[in-house]
């Protein structure tokens, strides 16, 4: 078959074959797959409407018309499995314990905490902390390192317990979206004087969606009004059946303030470990696991806390996490201890990495500090271009329909800023409520207390974002800065009239506003009679300057007698002229308008658009 061309340049045509391209690929890295011309794929996407750069990271639907266009068929890649891929190049597999069952010995489950705010999660875990601290390793007082590992005794066995430390299941969620497993038992705290509420399914819903058994903790049985017979008939209605009712799921009645049940819950916890999971690793290998937490700490460098799911973390291995990797400097458990080695369910502070990892990065040991650097440095640049992929052009809000309508975004990015975190939360909550149809969606990038920063202007500039500034205003540098990048900065004292505003734009309504500016005001000082033209006002400027063909309004002992006139005729003597000057004298026609005075004032204006405050 011929290949179609545009402007003389062939165009690729396929067999449906399958092309495999990253998350933000651009046509040129299509070319290359292809082993096309950059520029023919980029007279396809002309052809089909879009104007798109070569190197510029495209939507995954712009790579699938692409593809559809030229008869090829188009596999995304997710991140996840392109790590997958980039191990595998190194003959490393992550996520699976080496060797085979015989490797495999028991490891305490982990748990996350959930259910609705207010219903004791951040006391119980509390509680468990102070209660439980490990036999034989009493002493230490617990540091609050992202998670923490309590004993208990099961049945006259002593048996150990992993806690992830931040109650709430969007820290659970958001390790789940991003690939990573992190619990294995889920606690859903509800609170028996107010049952179970909306957040409380929401929980329950997550936990189940990732396949996590549940043990209910029926907390403030020491409120009055308690009723935790009622809490576990409303759980029914989910799913969750207590054991006692004939269900698999064990409830237990707590008081977190009065740490009452606790060792019961605890034992719970073991109990529905050994009924329902098969809870074991190798802890012979290297170890894999998971980043909880981390942050850049000033005397320690880049501090993360991982939690060990396979092999034995020691002091001196190599390790990567996400994009960061290093050597084992020290570790310190979740009291502060150093430590040599850490097996599976252990939490870990370590110290000695390059940078600071993200929650939910999975880590690794590898044998090699340069098999580390290595495939940091890979995750490190997928991560940038994933990040270009996100970044299309400076977008403000007057051209943001135009900017969506062409594909270019699909979402409006924000950050706020306001004088009170009231303030900014209300602005944030009513913006992401905002209906705007399906196409378009709001993200809020950043929100804080406080002026518009330097800060805030590059996180806009580097994820197409408008800034908010609620009462607060970009101060010094940060002006300048928005200014020179073209960053959108908005300023808004009323909280309606930035939603209305934002609202306006997303729907492509947003128009410009328009201010009357004065031009020049003309005292009528003499009247002529024209046959031709009518009466001709012989005038004294008295202000500003007056124009040919802007607008006018006569006024005549201060009030306006007419309005909408056009200053249609302009002369000095005998010449036609553009413009009359202050204190010059000269001859104004006004069209058909011919109702003048001696004495009356002729102002000009014109419309401008404003800028908007
Ligand atoms: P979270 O939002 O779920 O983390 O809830 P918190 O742990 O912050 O608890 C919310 C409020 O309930 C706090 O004032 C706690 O002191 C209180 N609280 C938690 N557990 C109990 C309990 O067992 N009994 C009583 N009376 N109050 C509790």
């Amino acid at each position: 078959m011929q290949a179609p061309s545009v402007g003389g340049v062939m165009l690729p045509r396929g067999n449906g074959e399958t092309v495999r391209l990253s998350r933000g690929a651009s046509l040129t890295d299509f070319a290359e797959k292809i082993n096309a011309n950059p520029a023919s794929l980029v007279a396809v996407m002309m052809n089909l409407g879009e104007m798109v750069t070569a190197t510029q990271s495209v939507s995954d639907e712009t790579l699938q018309l692409l593809a559809d266009e030229m008869n090829y068929t188009v596999q995304i890649v997710s991140p996840e499995e392109e790590d997958r891929e980039l191990l595998e190049g190194f003959d490393i597999e992550f996520g699976e314990d080496e060797g085979g069952e015989e490797f495999l010995l028991p490891r305490p489950p982990v748990v996350t905490v959930m259910g609705h705010v207010d219903h004791g999660k951040t006391r119980l875990l509390d509680a468990i902390r102070k209660t439980n601290v490990v036999a034989g390793e009493a002493g230490g007082i617990t540091q609050g390192i992202g998670a923490y590992q309590v004993g208990t005794e099961v049945n006259g066995e002593d048996r150990k317990i992993t806690f992830i430390d931040t109650p709430g299941h969007e820290a659970f969620t958001a390790m789940r979206a991003r690939g990573a497993k992190s619990t294995d038992i889920a606690i859903l705290v509800v609170a028996a004087n107010d049952g179970v509420m909306p957040q409380t399914i929401e929980a329950l819903n997550h936990a189940k969606a990732a396949g996590v058994p549940i043990v209910v903790a029926v907390n403030k049985i020491d409120v009055e009004g308690a009723d935790p017979v009622k809490v576990r008939g409303q759980l029914t209605e989910f799913g969750l059946v207590a054991e006692e009712y004939g269900g698999d799921t064990m409830f237990v009645d707590i008081s977190a303030k009065q740490g009452l049940h606790i060792d019961s819950l605890l034992e719970a916890v073991v109990l529905t470990a050994d009924a329902s999971l098969d809870l074991r690793a190798n802890p012979e290998q290297d170890a894999q696991g998971i980043a909880i937490e981390s942050h850049l700490d000033r005397g320690r460098g880049a501090v993360a806390t991982v939690l060990v799911q396979r092999g034995t973390l020691r002091v001196g291995d190599t390790m990567v996490v996400g994009d960061a990797y290093g050597r084992v400097r020290a570790m310190l458990d979740d009291k502060g201890n150093n430590i040599e080695e850490a097996g599976p369910s252990t939490p870990v502070l370590v110290l000695g990495l390059t940078n600071v990892p993200g929650a939910g990065d999975n880590f690794l040991v590898v044998d090699e500090d340069r098999t580390a650097r290595q495939i940091a440095e890979k995750r490190a640049a997928r991560e940038r271009n994933a990040n270009f992929a996100k970044r299309v052009r400076r977008v403000s809000l007057e051209d943001l329909d135009s900017v969506l309508k062409a594909g270019l975004v699909q979402e409006l990015n924000l950050i706020i800023k306001g004088d009170s975190s009231g303030a900014v939360e209300a602005l944030e909550s009513s913006l992401l409520q905002l209906d705007v149809g399906e196409e378009v969606d709001i993200r809020v990038l950043h929100r804080g207390v406080g002026a518009v920063t330097e800060s805030d202007i590059s996180l806009a500039m580097g994820s197409d974002a408008i800034v908010i500034g609620y009462n607060v205003r970009a101060v010094g540098r940060a002006a300048q800065m928005a200014d020179r990048e073209g960053v959108d900065v908005r300023y808004y004292s009323v909280i309606y009239q930035a939603i209305e505003e934002i609202e306006a734009a997303l729907k492509g309504l947003l128009k410009p506003e328009y201010e009357e500016v004065e031009l020049g005001t003309a005292e009528i000082r003499e009247i002529f009679r024209s046959s031709k033209l009518g009466n001709i006002a012989g005038v004294l400027v008295r202000s500003g300057e007056v124009k040919r063909n802007t607008k006018a309004r006569l006024l005549r002992d201060g009030k306006v007698i007419a309005e909408n006139l056009t200053i249609s005729g302009l002369r000095r003597f005998k010449d036609d002229v553009t413009e009359i000057r202050e204190g010059f004298e000269g001859g104004i026609n006004l069209g058909s308008f011919n109702d003048i005075k001696i004495d009356d004032v002729i102002a000009t204006y014109e419309m401008r658009e404003k800028p908007r405050a």
